[in-house]
């Protein structure tokens, strides 16, 4: 089968239905996707690329590493309180396996129909697998959430629970019969709607794909503040290595900051969206990230998390 005809059999049709909603007038198929802009929103764009043995495992299937790929690169829109728009794809794959492809293909329908977008463009070459996955998402001028826009003083908040996907993967690792945290590393969720109801509410966000405490210290360096954030606060599945969850990266829950006032609204938001949404600290003045244990007392969480 040529390079066209895999094109048209497994990625023209991914998400075909939502082409008309998000303005996109010509999709896969031209030299270029043709999308018309609005005038009153912004585009939010973002680009990531998953690897063998570093974004996903060997035991993984084609299904499930295309899904992956796709969320992962989805949640940094979920991060700008952004509603997504359509995505493109460059695919390098070692061989042409049609049941590979078929599967693959599956990944991004399920991807496609949970998110509502349609794969617009793309790039097919051979080498080591690799997916790159570019997303594109709109919010209303002006509205996007930053990471640099939290203030000292605002509470500091977590999505979900925080290191389920690090004890997925290491079930995952030991090849263990139990199973029950797999999925939170194999399917995250991009927190696509919570942050959509966060525009306006959230003054600052991340998506927490590298660790709590690496991505609340980046968003506070962009931020030019310092954070103080409690364990015993700190959603986790299991309290006893409470420091590797927080340590550990690939939930894509939202890590976020609001004004103390706004509490209420956020969790009404947490009751309707059945998302539960924690408090985990507090931002001021300090330059530095620190974490305090049920008495209070100072955790050691290395030198990483001082700014200057
Ligand atoms: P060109 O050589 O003009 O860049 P390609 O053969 O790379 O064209 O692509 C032809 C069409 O197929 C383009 O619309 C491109 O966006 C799309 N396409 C190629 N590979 C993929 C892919 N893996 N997923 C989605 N669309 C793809
Ligand atoms: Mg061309």
């Amino acid at each position: 089968m040529d390079e066209h005809l895999l094109i048209q059999k497994y990625f023209s049709n991914i998400g075909s239905a939502y082409l008309a909603e998000h303005n996109v007038e010509v999709s896969i198929g031209d030299d270029a996707s043709v999308t018309s802009a609005n005038i009153n929103s912004q585009y939010i764009n973002s680009i990531d690329t998953s690897i063998l043995g570093v974004h996903f495992l060997e035991s993984m299937t084609p299904e499930e590493i295309a899904y992956r790929a796709c969320v992962v690169a989805l949640s940094d829109l979920a991060a700008c309180g952004a509603k997504p728009c359509w995505y493109s794809i460059s695919l390098t794959f070692p061989e042409f396996n049609e049941d590979w492809l078929s599967e693959f293909s599956s990944g991004l329908n399920r991807f496609s129909e949970e998110y509502k977008i349609p794969l617009i463009g793309g790039d097919t070459t051979k080498g080591y697998l690799s997916i790159t996955v570019q997303v594109m998402g709109q919010v209303d001028s002006g509205k996007a959430i930053l990471r640099s826009n939290a203030k000292e003083n605002e509470l500091i908040l977590v999505s979900g629970k925080i290191g389920n996907a690090f004890l997925g993967l290491k079930q995952l690792e030991e090849n263990s019969t139990s199973k029950n945290y797999q999925d939170f590393y194999k399917s995250p969720k991009a927190r696509i709607e919570l942050g959509m109801e966060l525009v306006g509410l959230a003054t600052s966000a991340i998506d927490i794909s590298d660790g709590l405490l690496q991505d609340l210290n980046l968003l506070c360096e962009s931020s030019n503040i310092g954070a103080e954030i409690f364990a015993d606060q700190i959603p986790t599945s299991s309290k006893k290595i409470l420091l590797e969850l927080i340590n550990s990266g690939d939930d894509y829950e939202l890590c976020f900051t609001a004004k103390e006032s706004d509490i209420d609204s956020i969790q009404d938001i947490s009751r309707k969206l059945h998302i539960p949404i924690t408090v985990i600290g507090r931002t001021n003045s300090s330059q530095e990230l620190v974490l305090f244990d049920e008495s209070k007392k100072r955790m050691e969480i290395g030198s990483g998390y001082k700014h200057f």
